[in-house]
């Protein structure tokens, strides 16, 4: 079986590395320390290489690349930041992949090239205070009203929350169907009634602005429900599914990073007259790491 990457997902593989270690890497210990978003220019450069638009297609500002490439470049971020990471992974997989797989081509047409290009960052919102894992039990609300709907309620543990323009927001409208009575709608920040909560304050995520979300009687036009108003749930469980897999390629990025760091140290710190490294025990550590990153990339790229 033929492992190796192609010319494309190498060509990835080159370009982000270097985006990352010339532009962003200067930046990733000021954004956690100070809890500050990424600076506006550095999005728009991100944008310049389609980090916000990796898999969209071409005619939307997209680079239409591969999951496999995708995965590198989320890799090769998270190597550097884990905060951007986690911001570019979101964006691009559970804002922007399911608004194209379930959007209808007049919401393709008014969001996909401004979430492709990152001159809107997007999110998406299920997390509620008491539905965590049990994401069918939010008590997000959205009540009829004429053409459209009035959203009421609060989320939690939104990324790119502080930050972001564009959600995908899960509310039920109607609670007894549980999970079937779950839509997703396409919420603008701008919206009245929209407001951004509590940043969280997490270990090496501060970068992003993962925050609560409170929506007070927010109205939507129907024509911003994603899929089928019954559907929600299975575009949301869908969406995540992709999801994971960025999740998972942003935890090997900073596992690499981890491993990197310590093989360095490993090499230059000296005691007993040689490099700690040289060491069979200090060594072992060091390959278990490596053979531990390498099955995980392996089972991303699967
Ligand atoms: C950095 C970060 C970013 C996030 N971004 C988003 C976002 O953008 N949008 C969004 O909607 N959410 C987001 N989340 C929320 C995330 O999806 C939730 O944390 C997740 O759904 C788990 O919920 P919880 O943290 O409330 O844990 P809980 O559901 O309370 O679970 C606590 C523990 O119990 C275990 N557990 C729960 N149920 C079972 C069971 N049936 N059997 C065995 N074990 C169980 C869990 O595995 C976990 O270990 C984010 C979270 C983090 C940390």
């Amino acid at each position: 079986m033929d492992l190796s990457l192609n010319k494309t997902q190498l060509m990835v593989q080159k370009a982000i590395r270097t985006f990352a270690r010339e532009a962003l890497e200067e930046w990733a210990n000021v954004l956690d320390r100070e809890s500050r978003p990424l600076p506006r220019e550095l999005v728009a450069e991100m944008g310049r290489i389609n980090l916000w638009g990796i898999q969209a297609p071409v005619h939307c500002g997209g680079a239409a690349l591969d999951s496999i490439s995708y995965a590198i470049a989320i890799e090769e971020i998270s190597r550097v930041s884990a905060a951007v990471g986690l911001g570019v992974t979101v964006h691009n997989s559970v804002c922007l992949a399911p608004l194209l797989t379930f959007g209808s081509p007049e919401q393709i047409e008014r969001y996909a090239a401004d979430l492709a290009s990152g001159r809107k960052i997007g999110g998406f919102t299920v997390t509620e205070p008491q539905a965590g894992s049990d994401a069918a039990s939010i008590r997000t609300t959205a009540v009829p009203d004429g053409d459209g709907y009035l959203i009421s309620g609060q989320k939690a543990f939104v990324t790119n929350g502080g930050t972001g323009e564009v959600f995908l927001v899960a509310a039920t409208i109607d609670p007894r169907k549980k999970a079937r009575g779950i839509a997703i709608f396409i919420v603008e920040k701008s919206m009245p009634g929209f407001e951004v909560g509590k940043i969280e304050d997490m270990m090496g995520m501060r970068g992003n602005m993962v925050s609560e979300l409170y929506f007070d009687r927010v109205r939507v036009p129907k024509r911003n429900i994603l899929g089928r108003p019954e559907d929600g749930f299975k575009i949301s469980m869908q969406a995540l599914d992709t999801g994971r897999i960025g999740i998972a390629a942003q935890a090997l990025g900073i596992g690499m990073a981890a491993y990197e760091a310590a093989a360095r140290y490993a090499s230059e710190r000296r005691q007993f007259g040689s490099p700690i490294g040289t060491f069979q025990g200090v060594a072992f550590k060091l390959a278990e790491m490596k053979t531990g990153l390498d099955a995980a990339r392996l089972l991303i790229y699967r």
